[in-house]
């Protein structure tokens, strides 16, 4: 298997002929190297082939590593995943953008985290496009709301819209990239500006790109294959930092 530096350059590769194929300036699209699930010294390879945006979805998982990493100065830690409200402290005092703020409680509750570790927390809507019952996100007919009651929660920092497209269907998948990017035109004026979207994974990167993407989600192609996609089990918090096991977020 290519090595952590070697599977970054390909990506860094494919999406800077993703930016020039459909006319986006070089550097445009900021690449978060997803990390879930995976050790230290995997996001110390990256970190030390220049990667410094990085993606968690656990809240224990992220709040372990971040803490581990601390020393690592410019690093930036996304949170991608579900966030449960009695997680955002984790959230609030590690991350610097959170890509799922789904609802008005949890964004009430990370200010609340945030005003006490004195930090402020770039956030992004998610929005289940296509109304999948599965899927977390606020509902697209929901955000006009949810945007104008945070604009009072002065430690929220509103950036853009994120979503995870239906699987395996890249028209699906299309269709709701376009739509959220036409969701982010309709309320441009409640982001600071650059606004993010923030669309795309490791097999249809190049398409979000196309569609407007400024955040690229890239996990499986620059880490490998994860072992699991959902949390298996109880995480003991006496457990050692070494092959990450991620808690249940539901518990
Ligand atoms: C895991 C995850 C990714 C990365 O997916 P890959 O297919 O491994 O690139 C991106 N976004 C979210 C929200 C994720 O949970």
């Amino acid at each position: 298997m290519a090595s952590v530096a070697e599977a970054l350059s390909e990506v860094r590769t494919r999406i800077a002929m993703a930016e020039r194929t459909c006319g986006r300036a070089p550097g445009s699209v900021t690449l978060v190297a997803v990390s879930k699930t995976k050790p230290l010294q995997a996001i110390e390879e990256a970190y030390a082939a220049g990667q410094r945006d990085f993606g968690e979805s656990y809240a224990q998982e992220f709040e372990q590593k971040a803490r581990a990493l601390a020393h690592l100065s410019g690093l930036h830690w996304h949170f991608i995943g579900h966030l449960q409200r009695n997680k955002a402290k984790a959230v609030a005092e590690h991350a610097h953008t959170l890509h799922t703020l789904d609802g008005f409680l949890l964004a009430a509750e990370l200010q609340k985290r945030l005003l006490a570790a004195g930090r402020t927390l770039e956030v992004l809507v998610e929005v289940n496009v296509a109304r999948e019952p599965q899927k977390s996100g606020a509902m697209a007919d929901a955000v006009p709301t949810l945007l104008a009651s945070i604009r009072s929660l002065d430690r929220l920092v509103p950036r853009g819209l994120m979503t995870v497209p239906p699987a395996d269907d890249d028209h699906a998948a299309e269709r709701c990239f376009r739509d959220l990017a036409s969701l982010l035109e309709t309320h441009r004026d409640a982001f600071r500006s650059p606004a993010f979207l923030s669309m795309g994974m490791s097999d249809d990167l190049a398409l979000a790109i196309a569609c407007g993407a400024t955040h690229v989600r890239v996990g499986t192609a620059i880490f490998g294959a994860r072992s699991y996609e959902k949390p298996l089990q109880e995480h003991s918090p006496a457990a050692s930092i070494g092959p990450m096991v991620p808690p249940r977020e539901d518990s």
